[in-house]
C-alpha cells in the first residue's frame, strides 16, 4: 500500500534535496513523488544526489499548488518542526505512519513538506488532516528536509511490513471500496476543498462575517472539519445545508 503514499515537496529551493529525497523514498519502497512549484527543477544537481533513484525523479509530478498535489488524496498530514499558533492535531512519525498506511489501504493519502527556511505556511497547513512533527533537541530542532523525509518513510516502510495486508495492490483496495457504498468513503482533498469554498462563499452570502477577518474564521472551520476527516457523504450533506442557506436568503430578499 505505500504506492498509494504520495511525498510531497512544497517549493524547495536545492535541488540537491529533491533528489536526497527521492533517494530516501526509493530505499524504504515508496515512488510518488510530487513537487509544488521547485525552485529549479529539472537539474544535474538532482540527479547526481538521488544516487540511482533517477525513476522516481523522472516519474515526479510537477504542479503549481499544493490543492493540486494533494487532490485525489483522503487523508494528508504536513510536517511541521515546531509548534503552531492555531491547534491542528500533532502525531509522532510512528502514528503518523501507522495511520497513513491505515488511510492507504482504502484511498489515497499524503505527507507534505515545507520549504527549507520557512516551512509550510498556514494556508498550506489547512489542507492537512493533522501534522507530524520528528521529536529532536528543542534548542536545533529543523531537521534537512531530505532527512526529514527519509525518517517519515522508515517508519512508513516499517508501518507497512507490520500491517496485516502489507501486499494489498491499489486494484484490490479500490475493488474493496466499490464494494461497499460509493457514499461511505473518506472525502478526497478536492472535494473538501470545494465544500470551503462553498461554506466561505454561503458565509458571505448570509453575512456572517460582519467585522470578523474572513481567514481567521475560515481557518477555525477548517481544523474543525480537519480533525472529524469528513466522509463523502458528509460533504454532500454540507453542501445541500449550504445550498439551502443560500436559497433562504434569496427568499428572504
Ligand atoms: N523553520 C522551518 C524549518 C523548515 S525545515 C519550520 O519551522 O517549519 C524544512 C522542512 O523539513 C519542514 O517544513 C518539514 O517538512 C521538515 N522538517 C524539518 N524538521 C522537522 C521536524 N523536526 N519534524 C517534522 N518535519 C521536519
Amino acid at each position: 500500500m505505500l504506492e498509494n503514499i504520495r511525498i510531497i515537496l512544497v517549493n524547495t529551493s536545492h535541488p540537491g534535496n529533491i533528489g536526497a529525497a527521492a533517494r530516501a523514498m526509493k530505499n524504504m519502497g515508496l515512488a510518488k513523488l510530487v513537487l509544488v512549484d521547485p525552485v529549479d527543477f529539472p537539474s544535474f544537481e538532482a540527479y547526481s544526489r538521488a544516487a540511482g533513484a533517477d525513476d522516481v525523479l523522472g516519474e515526479a509530478r510537477v504542479v503549481k499548488t499544493l490543492a493540486e498535489a494533494v487532490a485525489g488524496c483522503t487523508w494528508v498530514m504536513g510536517t511541521s518542526a515546531r509548534e503552531r499558533a492555531v491547534q491542528w492535531p500533532v502525531m509522532l512519525p510512528r502514528a503518523c505512519a501507522a495511520e497513513s498506511v491505515k488511510q492507504a489501504q482504502q484511498g489515497r493519502a499524503a505527507i507534505v513538506f515545507g520549504r527549507e527556511r520557512t516551512g509550510l505556511t498556514n494556508e498550506e497547513l489547512e489542507q492537512c488532516h493533522a501534522l507530524v512533527n520528528i521529536p529532536t533537541n528543542p534548542d536545533y530542532s529543523s531537521l534537512n528536509v531530505a532527512a526529514a523525509v527519509q525518517v517519515l518513510c522508515y517508519e512508513l516502510r516499517l508501518a507497512a511490513l507490520d500491517s496485516p495486508i502489507a501486499q494489498a495492490s491499489p486494484e484490490t483496495g479500490d475493488k474493496t471500496l466499490a464494494a461497499k457504498h460509493i457514499n461511505d468513503v473518506p472525502a478526497t482533498a478536492d472535494q473538501v476543498e470545494g465544500m470551503y469554498q462553498h461554506l466561505h462563499q454561503m458565509l458571505e452570502d448570509v453575512n456572517f462575517f460582519g467585522t470578523h477577518h474572513p481567514e481567521i474564521i475560515m481557518r477555525r472551520l477548517k481544523g474543525l472539519f480537519n480533525r472529524t476527516h469528513l466522509t463523502k457523504r458528509e460533504v454532500s450533506i454540507l453542501r445541500g445545508i449550504y445550498s439551502a442557506a443560500q436559497g433562504k436568503k434569496a427568499v428572504r430578499k
